[in-house]
Order: structure tokens, then sequence, then C-alpha cells
């Protein structure tokens, strides 16, 4: 006879702070857990392994996984069997220190170890990698379990060459390491008959994807290769470093039918000695010169970009010149951070001089500039007709986003309730916000097909997470 133990449903928790990478990254340890016979709980005290996605570009976000360690020690009291798993930036390859400070924790993982996890899991037995998880298994990955979602992120590159003074992500990240077009193809394509119709293809430089390959490559292959899938009907992409856009990768964006026309560009500061501090590679005539062949090349194109605010030394004319550039380039959005000290970069080593009352008043500066310039942009677009893909229902109303990363609303007709989950639609802008546009529902130019679509409602997963920078997405993401 059975052991009724054996007979219980094994299930996970898996809870995200971070960049999209961290989302990604996540969805492979859905997969592999998912493999292995695992079911999503509901709620984080009802899962047999938590998982916490670390991130520690900045001491917010350091110290929002600290109370969620916090919080699931507390549940492992009630329930000893609970087992921790930490992962993300915070794990660091010498492990020593993070034992010490988080006993509570089972099992640490970088990211890319996905193996070592299921490994140490407490049911362990070898992995199983599924029919389709052999090649990237090698290299330590596995097939997403982004399966019945319509947007989906695919990492392309891992790690980043850079050594901006302020950044911890290369010390976690190591350097680039690309995936091969071929194996990228191969998961979209997957994806693809799994209900995914938009890939966002993910790395903290896409610039240089390829670059590190034995057979050297770009984006602009790749993005060509992926363009060629027949049920893939759109492509975007993230972070692109300006000192490593091309000339071809934007040539690329214009000419591919199914790449979106929204390009995330960091500056990071509108000075150039700053900029030098930060060591980001490039000159603000330089950058301005790259915004005007983006926008002269791909018309109708969006723009986002990063901001550092009170980074040690920014003095108010500086900032101002931040504030201008903004003004001036009018970008579509601005993800803002107060600088935050991360131990080990060669910024840490500078005296932080710029107060946090002060750092909060230059970001909060920025916001409002911010939000008058989208609020502009957005009211330009109204009476316009926009291509949609309709990811949920939120509140009551439909929403997607347009070819250029635009939140809109449009509601259900009460008349003629409709699922457009998954459709291909336009709609024709009636208001706008600074955030988000709304508007109504002109024609569907192409449906879900319907297998699809109840795959997507099937598999509709919530996870428990929350983006911090560079974010197309507001908040949960399932
Ligand atoms: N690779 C991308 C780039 O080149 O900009 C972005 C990756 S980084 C993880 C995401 C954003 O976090 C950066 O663009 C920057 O604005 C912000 N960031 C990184 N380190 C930071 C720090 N120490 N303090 C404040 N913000 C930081
Ligand atoms: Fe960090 Fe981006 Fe600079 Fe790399 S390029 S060091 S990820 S900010």
């Amino acid at each position: 006879m059975q052991d009724k133990q054996d007979t219980k449903e094994k299930s996970y928790y898996i809870w995200t702070v971070g960049c999209q990478m961290n989302v990604a990254d996540s969805n492979y340890v859905a997969a592999a857990l998912q493999g292995r016979g695992y079911t999503e709980a509901a709620e984080i005290d009802a899962a047999d392994v938590v998982v916490l996605n670390s991130c520690v570009v900045r001491q917010a976000a350091e110290d929002r996984i600290v109370g969620k360690i916090g919080e699931v020690a507390r549940l492992k009291k009630n329930n000893p069997n609970l087992f921790l798993a930490l992962t993300g930036c915070m794990v660091t390859e010498d492990q020593t220190t993070l034992r010490r400070r988080f006993p509570m924790v089972d099992i640490f993982f970088k990211p890319s170890a996905v193996t070592d996890f299921l490994v140490g899991l407490p049911d362990n037995s070898a992995p199983d990698l599924g029919e389709y998880g052999v090649a990237l298994a090698l290299e330590g990955l596995l097939p997403t379990a982004q399966a019945g979602n319509i947007a989906s992120y695919i990492p392309i590159i891992y790690g980043c060459n850079k050594t901006c003074t302020y950044c911890i992500v290369p010390f976690r990240r190591g350097k680039e390491r690309s995936r091969t077009i071929e194996d990228i193809a191969q998961e979209v394509e997957y994806l693809t008959t799994q209900g995914v119709r938009e890939v966002t293809l993910l790395g903290q430089n896409v610039d240089t994807y390829g670059h590190d390959l034995p057979e050297r490559t770009d984006l602009a292959a790749l993005m060509e290769r992926l363009n060629d899938i027949d049920d893939l009907w759109r492509i975007r992409f993230l972070t692109s470093h300006p000192k490593d856009m091309a000339q071809k990768l934007i040539d690329a964006v214009a000419a591919l039918p199914k790449a979106m026309e929204h390009i995330n560009l960091p500056v990071q500061s509108g000075d150039d000695e700053v900029i030098k501090r930060m060591k980001r590679r490039y000159t603000l005539r330089y950058y301005r010169d790259l915004v005007r062949r983006i926008k002269e090349t791909i018309p109708g194109v969006s723009m986002a970009t990063d901001i550092i605010v009170g980074f040690p030394g920014e003095t108010h004319d500086q900032f101002m010149r931040t504030m201008d550039l903004l003004q001036e380039v009018q970008f579509d959005k601005v993800h803002v951070a107060a600088y935050s000290p991360r131990p080990g970069t060669v910024a840490a080593e500078w005296r932080d001089d710029i107060s946090h009352d002060e750092k909060m008043l230059r970001l909060h500066a920025v916001e409002k500039l911010q939000e008058r310039i989208g609020r502009d942009l957005n009211s330009r677009q109204v009476g316009e007709e926009m291509e949609v893909l309709v990811e949920s229902m939120e509140r009551g109303k439909w929403s997607g986003r347009t070819r250029t990363n635009k939140i809109i609303f449009f509601s259900p007709d009460s008349a003629n309730p409709i699922d457009h989950t998954g459709q291909l639609v336009t709609v024709r802008v009636a208001e706008a916000g600074p955030w988000s546009m709304q508007g109504q529902l002109v024609r569907v130019i192409k449906d879900a097909p319907q297998p699809l679509r109840e795959l997507i409602k099937a598999r509709t997963r919530r996870m428990d997470i929350t983006l911090t920078p560079v974010s197309p997405v507001n908040s949960a993401h399932s």
C-alpha cells in the first residue's frame, strides 16, 4: 500500500524581486519544479518549497529580501519541513557569510545553477530535465515555464562585461555568455506551440549578444531568425548599452515586421563629467546622435531610459543637465533611481555625499517632469488606432500593450462579451494619462487559436513578483 505521505502533492512558491532577468530565472526554476511533479501553491504558507529570488542592485531591494527571509523563517517554526531556497544576485560564489547570516535557508544556488537546486531538494533524485531540456541542461539552463502566457521573457545573454562604477551586477552575474541562435529559436518555437506570441529578449547588455560565441553573431541576426517563426507575432529586447548599439540593429528594428518600435537606452545622467565617473564610456554628444539616428530610422519609435540621481559628487547644476536632457529627448518612459552605494563597487569607495533628502527631491523632480512629458506624448495619440496584443483582463477592462510598449485598456462589450485574451486587435485611443491610455476596440486583427486560449487560461500562474528597475510591466506578472 502506498504511504499517504507519498501521495501528497508537493507544492512550491516563488517570490521574486528585481529585474526581468530575475523573472525569467524564476520561470526556469518553476519549470524545473513542475518537471519534478511540483504544483504551484496559491499562498506562501501552503508551499513545501519556497524559493526567494533576490536582487541587490539597490539597498531597498536587499532590505526586502531580508524581510522576506525573516517571514519564511517564522513559517518554518510551525512547519519545520518547509524547504527554503535562496537564489538571485544575493548569492555569491563563496556562501560562507550567507550561511552564517541566514542559517534558516536550506540551500543557496546561483541563478545559472538550477541543477544544484534540484539535486539539493529534500526528495532528491536524478533531476528530470524533460524531453526538451537536454541541450539547455548542459549549460545549466532549463526550458521556461512560460507556457500559457502570451508574452514571455527569454534570456539571450547572461552576465555583463562592463564596469559601471556604481553597479554590482558584473560581480554577481559574471562575464557575458550568449546562448546560440538555434538554442534560443528552438525555445521560442516551443513556446509558440504553448500560446506565446510575444518575446522580450533579455540581457544586461543585449547589444553585445553573440560577440562571445565561437561563431560570432549579433542581435540583428537573432532577430532575423526569430522573425521567421510563423506563430511569433512580436519581438522586443532589453537592455541596450548606448556604446554598443549598432546601426545594424537599429536598421533591423526598422525593417523586421515583428520587431516592435521600442528602445530602452539607459543614459543614467545628462552630464558628461558624471557619466565619465560612472564609467559609462560614451559622451552625451554621442548619445544625442544615437537617439537622433534611432528616431530617424524607426518611424514612431518610443524610447525609455534609466536615470540615477544623487551619484557621488553630482552637483545641482549637473542634476539640472539631466532634467534638460529629459526635456530635450522626450522619453516615453524613465526609470529613475536614487543612487545606492553597493559594497565592492568602485563608487562605494567614494563619499556618498548627496543627502537622502536631496536624492529624494531630485528623484521626485524627475518623476514630476516625466509625468508631464508622458502625458503630453500619450495625448498626441488620442484618436489614433493602435495595434494591441491583449494580455489580460484587469479590474474589468481588457489590457494589452501597443507596439511601442504603451499599456492600453479597453472595455468589454457588455452586449457581446468576447474573450479577447491573446488576440491582436486594433484599439482607438480615447483618453491618455502619463502611464497608460484608454481606448475602444476597433477590430480583431488576429485571433489566438482556441486550444491555445484554453491553455493560456488553464495555465495562468500566480507568481509573486515585484519588478524594480527597467520594467515594461508594472507589478504582478502571471
Ligand atoms: N545594464 C543596464 C544598463 O546598462 O543600464 C541596466 C542594468 S541595472 C541592473 C538596472 C538599473 O539599475 C540601471 O540602469 C541603473 O539605473 C540602476 N542601478 C544600478 N546600480 C545602481 C545603484 N548602485 N544605485 C542606484 N541605481 C542603480
Ligand atoms: Fe551594470 Fe548595466 Fe553597467 Fe553592466 S552595463 S555594469 S549591468 S549598469
